[in-house]
């Protein structure tokens, strides 16, 4: 198995984790009712995706 020559530094190591925070959870309007929703997502508040409905509970 391979094994590390040598320890990974806590600068290291921190360096390599600056890229795991998290972000804050990208936002977009939706074109059918505007409320803000997620980028490739159903619409939350009106269940629109690509310009139709696709929302089994509120059919319309
Ligand atoms: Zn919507």
């Amino acid at each position: 198995m391979a094994v590390p020559k040598k320890k990974t530094s806590k600068s290291r190591r921190n360096m390599r984790r600056s890229h795991h925070a998290l972000k804050p959870n990208a936002h977009a309007e939706c074109p059918n009712c505007g409320e803000l929703k997620r980028p490739h997502h159903v619409c939350g508040a009106c269940g629109y995706y690509d310009g139709r409905s696709v929302s089994e509970s509120k059919a319309a």
